[in-house]
């Protein structure tokens, strides 16, 4: 069992309340850390060191080849320690070890674009009706409050830092209370690479209190949120004190569209990719899968015969594709929609129950449930459950599918399966989502901007439009004109 410190102003530190959290393996209950249990006094001491750091400290006097060596160093601890910290990712957040170690090296890939992109803001000069040289700078915005969830610690703190420091920023990261540890570490290399004391902070506590704050504070220019949309409603209200900029990446209840034309093997596996891949906990999962009548049956049954080899246990374990949820509340909600769609007349064709055995005991597993003849109006195809639960829509029409697809608050991501490539780019234009795929589901580039339409969020993370999030735009104007202006 390690005791961690948070990061605040170069500093690793406790709560000054004293009071700490156990933070335990989802699979087994094992104890693997205590941290600092932070409240709000501690955040506002982590914005004051961001504060002070963006203000007055050596962060804003260095180049962008500076940030962007720097950055790219970060990427290079990463890898360095690529091993220890996919199995630390594994063992806090139960995801299997192969997702984990990709997350890790997607983590690295990330510091280094944004390293890359660095050197590469710039602003423009504009011709103007006066005698004036008259350009546009970009500038970081300041000090960032960045809030994330559970389901990808270290990946969504790169996602967060990155573009932030590359852009000139300083920070005050929030991972989630259940999910610290990757964070912690990666908030050591980003010491050890020599980024300068305050310009990464890291909290560890809990929304309420440490979270709340970061998104009030009147000394935080910008704050950046990943996590459910109820919360990102809170954030929002929070951050309009002092109309701090503000990003959201939300909720998704996604549509995986199958046409009856597409290569039914290759459907199979993107429908169970798309729902069960990290637990079903993703935020762009496919958990209404919409799927033409005539191969309805089909689908069904491969998907069924492929379901078995979704072995269940904890991360670490060879062959394992599935861990647990990443806590017993949240498993009980999960749970919990189970019996919803039973009760709303759903049918149950496998899954949603506990695993019996020794190796599950203490740990939050779930067995991977997919419900079939789900109509659009029912809950389990309208909220976002972020497990393991799939829904099968059938549909009859191109129309119909565009539709049901289109009839929910959300806008995160949909994907359609077609080999017949008009429809395909007709269907995804039709698709009021911000992440598409045809013939494929979840892949996620650190080049492409990464966000969604309506109560999916606002703005877009990573590519270029990423680093726009984090920078204000100044207009300068020199007037070459030597006579006074005359005016009066
Ligand atoms: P939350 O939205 O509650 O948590 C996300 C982050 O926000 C966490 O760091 C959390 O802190 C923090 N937070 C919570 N409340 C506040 C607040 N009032 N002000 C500022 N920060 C706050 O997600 P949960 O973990 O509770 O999950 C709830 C649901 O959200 C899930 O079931 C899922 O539907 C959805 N979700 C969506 C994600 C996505 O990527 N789109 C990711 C995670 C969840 P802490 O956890 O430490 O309390």
């Amino acid at each position: 069992m390690k005791r961690y410190g948070m990061l605040i102003d170069g500093q690793w530190v406790p709560a000054r309340s004293g009071e700490t959290r156990e933070i335990r393996d989802p699979a087994d209950g094992a104890l693997l850390a205590k941290v600092p249990e932070a409240g709000r006094v501690d955040a506002e001491a982590a914005v004051d060191a961001a504060r002070a750091a963006f203000d007055a400290g050596p962060w804003r006097k260095l180049t962008a080849q500076d940030r962007g060596k720097l950055l790219f160093r970060v990427g290079e601890g990463i890898r360095a320690h690529a091993k220890r910290l996919a199995e630390l990712e594994t063992r806090n957040c139960g995801k299997p070890l192969a997702e984990a170690a990709f997350d890790v090296a997607d983590a690295a890939d990330c510091f280094e674009f944004y390293g890359g992109l660095a050197t590469k803001i710039h602003g423009e000069t504009m011709q103007v009706p006066a005698n004036s040289l008259s350009y546009v700078v970009r500038e970081p915005v300041g000090v960032c409050g960045q809030i994330i969830p559970w389901n990808y610690p270290l990946l969504m703190a790169a996602w967060k830092l990155s573009p932030a420091l590359a852009a000139g920023n300083t920070a005050v990261l929030k991972p989630s209370e259940l999910t610290p540890l990757t964070a912690l570490e990666l908030g050591r290399i980003i010491c050890e690479a020599g980024i300068p004391a305050g310009v990464v902070n890291i909290v560890t506590g809990p929304g309420a209190g440490p979270g709340e704050a970061l998104a009030a504070s009147p000394q935080v220019d910008k704050v950046a949120f990943t996590g459910g949309t109820v919360t990102g409603r809170k954030v929002m209200t929070a951050a309009s004190g002092n109309l701090k900029k503000i990003s959201l990446e939300l909720g998704g209840k996604n549509p995986n569209i199958v046409f009856a034309d597409a290569d039914l093997e290759c459907a199979v596996d993107g429908a169970l990719f798309g729902a069960f891949a990290n637990q079903g906990e993703v935020c762009s999962a496919g958990s209404r899968l919409l799927v033409e009548r005539s191969i309805h049956a089909r689908l069904v049954e491969g998907m069924l015969k492929k379901i078995p080899r979704i072995k269940l246990g904890h991360g670490l374990e060879p062959g394992v594709k599935m861990g647990p949820l990443v806590s017993a509340a949240h498993r009980d909600k999960v749970e919990s929609y189970i019996e919803i769609g039973v009760n709303e007349g759903a049918k149950l064709l496998c899954g949603g129950k506990r695993p019996k055995g020794r190796a599950f005991a203490k740990g939050h597993f779930l067995e991977p449930a997919i419900f079939d003849r789900v109509k659009p109006s029912m809950r389990i195809a309208r909220e976002e459950i972020f497990g393991p639960v799939l829904a099968v829509i059938p549909f009859d029409s191109e129309d119909e599918a565009v539709s049901i697809a289109n009839d929910t608050e959300y806008g995160l991501a949909a994907a359609v399966w077609t080999k017949d490539v008009t429809r395909a780019v007709r269907v995804i234009s039709r698709l009021r989502a911000g992440i598409t795929w045809v013939n494929t589901y979840h892949p996620t580039f650190n080049e492409l901007p990464w966000g969604g339409y309506k109560a999916s969020g606002m703005g877009r993370e990573l590519g270029l439009y990423g680093i726009e999030e984090y920078l204000e735009t100044k207009q300068v104007n020199i007037n070459l004109d030597e006579n006074p202006i005359g005016w009066y």
